[in-house]
């Protein structure tokens, strides 16, 4: 029917990143070096933190995040099933246990309320995450854990970019993750970092990421003198390399220029999308602005046509939309898991979905998407 393809998300790279990378090669330092230590300490100021530790992904940084909070077998950990699963998945790879709680509707995240509603005498730490860029409220949910004892990472994958009171989403957190995959903001192919305001807990979380070895492979080979490293405990190689170090310091120079551009064209999606009966999408919540990785929309009942007709329909017309954000509760790995009810979860999982935004899109392929939507509006004929 048409020749039209438009995809959900293409990152933006170009020639510069290809040069940083070659740089990088030819520079003959291609492991964890010198551009990573640069990245880390630009992406930390970027987003408010006081250290930067670079990681091979999110997931394996919110997997350190939980190490360095010492959290393991018999402990609880709070996390939204509403998240890609590799937040549930951080939890079980240190041995505790996931436990799911409700989101908010306008959000997607978890809420005071939500997590409290969950929260036992075994709860040792929460994950709550930036659904889709949308920020949770950070001054509430910090205050709420202090005020409980308990930990609070924040899983910020998708995050870069989204601002909270005023600030960007990391500022002031203790411990939050953040990745560089290509389905995010800015990428460096795989790549994570997670961001500290303690210098002892930065340090400590460099050791875990390299074998728990006292002294950087970098430092070692920088120095004059022989140096004679110790493995101070058993920890894991989740590093990020040089040429990916190098392609991530282009892309960060990219981001708020990446972040002005698509809050503009969720915006138009907004104005367009206003008018189309039982089609809610996201917004701003009132204490800060998303950077928009996701822009899902929410299909009510009046809308007359079901999600995954709507899904079909703009995939018959070229249109790469996709599903809502998943529900780990409900995915084959989670089966054994009986969690209370999770209304709003379910909700959201089923009757969202994702519309494509990225750098690449044309105010022509937006009328395009939005005209299909408003012709399913009310069901078809
Ligand atoms: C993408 C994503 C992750 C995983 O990030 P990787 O860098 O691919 O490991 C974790 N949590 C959330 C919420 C994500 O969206």
């Amino acid at each position: 029917m048409s020749q039209r393809k438009i995809p959900v998300m293409i990152p933006l790279l170009g020639e510069e990143e290809a040069q940083a990378a070659a740089d990088a090669v030819r520079s003959g330092w291609v492991a964890q070096g010198p551009r990573v230590a640069r990245f880390e300490q630009e992406f930390a100021a970027t987003v408010g933190a006081g250290h930067g530790v670079a990681v091979s992904s999110c997931t394996t940084g919110l997997h350190l995040a939980l190490v360095l909070l010492e959290v393991g077998p018999g402990d609880e950990v709070i996390v939204p099933s509403l998240s890609f699963i590799a937040t549930a998945n951080a939890v079980r790879y240190v041995g505790a246990t996931p436990i799911f709680a409700d989101v908010d509707l306008a959000t997607g995240n978890l809420t005071v309320e939500t997590i409290d509603a969950v929260r036992t005498p075994r709860t040792r730490a929460v994950i709550a995450v930036h659904q889709g860029g949308v920020p949770f409220d950070t001054a509430a949910l910090r205050k709420a854990a202090d005020g409980w004892g308990v930990g609070l990472v924040e899983d910020a994958a998708c995050a870069a970019g989204s601002t909270a009171y005023g600030q960007p989403a990391g500022t002031g957190a203790a411990i939050a993750a953040w990745s560089f995959h290509p389905r995010k903001l800015i990428t460096t192919g795989e790549g994570g970092m997670v961001t500290v305001d303690d210098a002892e807990r930065a340090g400590r979380l460099r050791r875990l990421r390299e074998h728990g070895m006292n002294v950087s492979a970098a430092d070692r080979h920088a120095s004059a003198q022989p140096v004679l490293e110790a493995y101070l405990e058993t920890a894991y190689n989740y590093r990020m390399t040089d040429i990916q170090a190098a392609v991530g310091l282009v892309q960060l120079g990219r981001l708020a220029g990446l972040v002005a551009q698509r809050r503009e064209l969720a915006a138009r999606y907004q104005e367009l999308l206003a008018g189309i009966d039982g089609l809610v999408p996201v917004r701003d919540p009132a204490y800060g602005q998303t950077n928009y990785q996701s822009f899902w929309v929410l299909l009510n009942p009046e809308y007359g046509t079901g999600r995954d007709e709507a899904l079909a329909e703009l995939a018959a017309r070229g249109v790469s939309a996709r599903r809502g954000i998943m529900a780990a509760h409900l995915e084959p790995a989670y089966a054994d898991v009986t969690p209370g009810p999770l209304p709003v979860t379910e909700r959201l999982t089923r009757d969202s979905l994702i519309l494509p935004l990225h750098h690449a899109l044309t105010a022509d392929d937006q009328d395009y998407i939005v005209g299909i939507l408003r012709e399913l509006a009310g069901g078809r004929a």
